[in-house]
């Protein structure tokens, strides 16, 4: 586990990154880890270029922060997420272009595409909506999450959960590419979504995804010894 400065550094890192790659714009997003009693996030009304690793708001459990910044307005969604989501220890929340148009038309993202099993099920849901910062936007936001590591949030933008800021980065990568590419199917007349048995099949499949061998089913494959030649790898 990183240090508590490193994680701060960490998340104004992956704020930086969000923006670079064009899943948010300004300051609009906010990002959560937790930690040890409580979880880090960002402040209130800081700009991420500015932002300093003791500007980030340490929050405990009971809802309470400390120090001399305000945290993030939407505080009490990842709030309620990390405490009600034990195997999650990140969120990020960003208004990702293609993911914020869907939410305004209230649309969820069927199965569409096989990477949206990233969300770790068939669909990722778009919420009702709710006004900015509220219990009830939070409340809204569980129910379209479920037991999946993103949702959308009606007429705002995108929530993304991990283990890692880099997992949870990569599901909101993800998710704003199923949302182009979702969009982009209903301007062609409708793309063909994939049936429950076929999701079934990815899903079970994305059970490995992405991870490393200790980390895996080892009947899966077998690794060997690389061959004894002198050059590049035979083709
Ligand atoms: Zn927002």
């Amino acid at each position: 586990m990183s240090s508590d400065t490193a994680i701060r550094s960490e998340i104004i890192a992956t704020c930086l990154r969000m923006n670079d790659a064009n899943l948010n714009v300004g300051s609009a997003g906010n990002i959560s880890v937790r930690v040890r009693g409580g979880f880090l996030i960002t402040p209130s009304g800081i700009a991420y270029e500015t932002m300093r690793p003791e500007q980030i708001v340490a929050m405990d459990m009971e809802g309470r922060y400390y120090g001399d910044f305000i945290p993030s307005s939407e505080w009490r969604f990842h709030y309620d997420i990390l405490k009600a989501r034990p195997d999650v220890d990140v969120v990020l929340h960003s208004h990702a272009t293609h993911c914020a148009i869907l939410a305004c038309c209230r649309l969820d993202i069927p199965p569409i595409h096989y990477m949206v099993a990233v969300s770790g099920g068939s669909v990722i849901k778009c919420s009702d909506y709710a006004p900015f910062g509220t219990q009830a936007l939070s409340v809204a936001a569980l129910e379209a999450l479920g037991p999946r590591m993103a949702c959308l949030l009606g007429n705002h933008g995108v929530i993304t959960l991990g283990k890692t800021l880099n997992s949870a980065f990569g599901v909101l990568a993800e998710t704003e590419n199923l949302a182009r590419i979702y969009i982009g199917t209903r301007m062609l007349g409708g793309g063909v979504l994939l049936t429950a048995p076929e999701m079934d099949v990815v899903l079970q499949r994305f059970k490995t995804y992405g991870k490393q061998k200790d980390e895996i089913d080892p009947s899966i494959t077998e690794r060997v010894e690389p061959p004894a030649y002198g050059g590049a790898c035979p083709r």
